[in-house]
């Protein structure tokens, strides 16, 4: 077990519960402990503890996948309606200091490494916004020193105004840069801890900041500290063990629940994909146990935002339309100014799905469902001044 002792500077954060997340044998015994009972009481309940979600991740589930994708479907239904909300990657820097075995941006890779100057952040930009889309994700390598927040401050300034919506993916920041930044215009931050096996974890994180498992593992919690109006979580699936890798993703989203109430959660599930580096996943993740582990995160939490992002083929996207996932990524690029000039090069990973906004909304309004560009407004934001 372990009990994460936050930063002293975050004293707000010390005086909460502590996030508690039990090693893989411990959730692997908490799994083995479930019955059929299990699955079909927490396909009933309406509200789903730890005990029912390991019973809806575990191999006893694989015979209920239809019940589950029609109770999924359900409270889908009932709290998101018949909306998915649509977002897109804007690559801001493949620069990392971090190597991580999965990635391509990691700093042993040999690619074209650049960071976008301000012009060429706002022509990215632009060309987004004329196809329509009003939520943006920065996304960049961790390299703090080439990348920090006054330049992400700047970005943010630039686009305030501009766009509903501008989440960030970048390095874990400390509470009072995440205040900053949410000053500048950044409402949502997405931060991954890719796995909760440590020892995997330590495995595939070779150097750099981003071995801290804690400084990682807390982040979320700075965030939601700092103001932030949501914070996205999730591991990356082809390292350890999905169904614990599920269990201890749930365990973490609870406890963000219960210690930041007013702050919107989202939850991805990133499947490896071939990147530079030749990286094999450790681990085969199928469709069919992507598709359970959605379920059975739909069924724990009814209010979480599930995203399904380009890394998916177009035909599974399309089929699990309605049945979970609240958004999706469209029309992405995963190198730094590649809207404006397709051959850039050095991308994170290659996508799944290469449909351009239109197509992806149009695959949305074939099964009755509405693509929302923008479901958020500053003006909405309580106390804004
Ligand atoms: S996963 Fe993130 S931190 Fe790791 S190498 Fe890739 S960009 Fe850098």
């Amino acid at each position: 077990m372990i009990d994460i002792k936050f930063a002293e500077k975050d004293t707000k954060i010390m005086s909460q519960e502590p996030l508690i997340i039990p090693s893989f044998q411990e959730l692997q015994n908490i799994m083995d402990s479930c019955c059929s009972e299990d699955v079909e009481a927490a396909l009933h309940a309406d509200h789903v503890g730890i005990k029912g979600l390991a019973a809806l991740l575990s191999p006893l589930a694989h015979d209920y996948l239809g019940q589950m994708a029609t109770r999924s479907q359900e409270i889908t239904l009932r709290r998101f309606g018949r909306t998915v909300q649509l977002y897109a990657p804007v690559y801001l820097s493949n620069f990392c200091t971090n190597r991580c075995a999965y990635c391509g941006f990691s700093a042993e890779n040999k690619i074209d490494r650049r960071i976008l100057t301000l012009e060429e952040v706002e022509q990215e930009v632009d060309i987004l916004y004329k196809r329509g889309f009003n939520h943006i994700l920065l996304v960049s390598g961790e390299a703090p020193k080439k990348l920090g927040v006054d330049y992400l401050e700047k970005v943010a300034l630039l686009m305030r105004g501009k766009f509903a919506a501008v989440s960030i993916e970048v390095q874990p920041l400390s509470t009072e840069d995440y205040s900053r930044l949410f000053r500048a215009g950044i409402t949502a931050v997405a931060v991954y801890q890719e796995t909760y096996e440590r020892g995997i974890y330590d495995q595939v994180h070779l150097a750099g900041q981003k071995c801290d498992y804690d400084f990682r593992l807390e982040t979320p919690a700075r965030c939601a500290e700092a103001g932030m109006r949501e914070v996205g979580i999730g591991a990356l699936l082809g390292l350890a063990d999905w169904r614990l890798e599920g269990l201890a993703l749930g365990i973490h989203l609870a406890w963000l629940r219960k210690q930041y109430w007013r702050t919107a959660l989202t939850v991805s599930f990133p499947r490896l994909r071939p990147a530079a580096g030749g990286f094999a996943p450790l681990l085969n993740v199928s469709e069919r146990d992507l598709t359970q582990m959605v379920f059975a995160l739909r069924i724990f939490d009814q209010d979480v935002g599930l995203l399904m992002s380009t890394r998916e083929e177009a035909r599974y996207r399309d089929g699990m339309l309605g049945l979970g996932p609240t958004r999706l990524s469209a029309g992405s690029c995963t190198a730094p100014g590649g809207y404006a000039n397709a051959d850039s090069g050095g991308e994170q990973f290659s996508v799944g799905d290469e449909r351009s906004l239109v197509e992806v909304c149009a695959a949305i309004r074939k099964i009755g469902l509405d693509p929302v560009r923008k479901d958020w407004d500053c003006e909405f934001q309580v106390g804004k001044s």
